[in-house]
């Protein structure tokens, strides 16, 4: 792919938190599910990037995350692999119930409201589509669903999507305030982990607002979210995003220009 990542060195990771996070060398080290296992093999990832290396153990230490990197280093990986990991085993057990998507059928299956586990929120539809094209190689084999919405897309058929049940979103920010808004197709209230993606991008195109509604976790109680920050660079309004939502005891992972 042209990306070298071993040329990134372990030196030009900085790390600040609570905790020491003692990086992976490898993803077996990783304590994966076997199927999560089995599809990052099937996702051609032989070695993790420098901050897959600390970030999948600080995230299944069950710390927020603030990830540091530039483009190409790894990012959604790095985020979706541990969390889809976490919910794997317990999917059944959390998900809401809601119809079989191997056996729906248009017209006569029930339609549910979204419940999602996860919601992951990103700038752009091309950015979204390509963070959810690696979330369904991650969720293969497993019990989790992954959904995409953005701006510009039909919302007819977004909705009907939502509504076959949804454990993993991946959404634009207006787009999800617009569903936020209808609480009979999505409700925040089961989310478990909220990853802001590029959270630079979005601040600089004037999302505060918005995102400081999803990342107050609507109906739940705040204390219940993890919350992940990914941006390439990481300037005041993320900072302060980061000072507002994500607990005292997050880990700072930045890869390059330390300090
Ligand atoms: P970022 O979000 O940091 O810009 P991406 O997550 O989009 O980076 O990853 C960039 C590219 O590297 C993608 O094509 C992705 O599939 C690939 N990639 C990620 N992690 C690995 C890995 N461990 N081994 C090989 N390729 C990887
Ligand atoms: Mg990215």
């Amino acid at each position: 792919r042209g990306i070298d990542f071993k040329g990134i060195s372990e030196i030009e990771l900085t790390q600040e938190g609570p905790t020491r996070v003692q990086p992976i060398a490898t993803f077996k080290d990783a304590g994966l599910h076997p199927a999560m296992l089995k599809n990052v093999q099937l996702a051609g990832y032989d070695v993790p990037t420098p901050i897959q290396r600390y970030c999948l153990p600080a995230i299944h230490l069950g710390y927020d995350v603030i990830g540091i990197a530039q483009t190409g280093s790894g990012k959604t990986a790095a985020f979706l692999i541990p969390i889809l990991n976490k919910l794997m085993g317990k999917a059944k057990k959390l998900a809401a119930p809601r119809p079989n998507p191997a056996t729906f059928v248009e017209g006569v299956s029930p339609r549910v409201r979204a419940e999602p586990l996860v919601v992951i929120v990103s700038p752009t539809r091309e950015l979204a589509v390509q963070i959810f094209n690696e979330a369904r190689k991650f969720c293969y084999r497993t019990m989790l669903r992954p959904c995409v919405v953005y701006g510009g897309g039909g919302f007819r058929e977004q909705e009907e999507q939502l509504q076959k049940g949804c454990d993993v979103l991946i959404a634009t920010p207006g787009r999800l305030i617009h569903f936020i808004n209808n609480p009979q197709t999505l409700t925040l209230r089961r989310v478990r982990y909220m990853v802001i993606d590029e959270a630079d991008e979005m601040l600089m195109d004037d999302w505060k607002d918005d995102l400081t509604t999803i990342m107050s976790g609507g109906e739940q109680e705040e204390g219940n979210i993890n919350y992940m920050l990914f941006s390439a660079t990481f300037p005041k309004g993320a900072r302060d995003l980061a000072r507002t939502h994500l607990a005292e005891t997050h880990v700072r992972l930045r890869v390059g220009r330390a300090g």
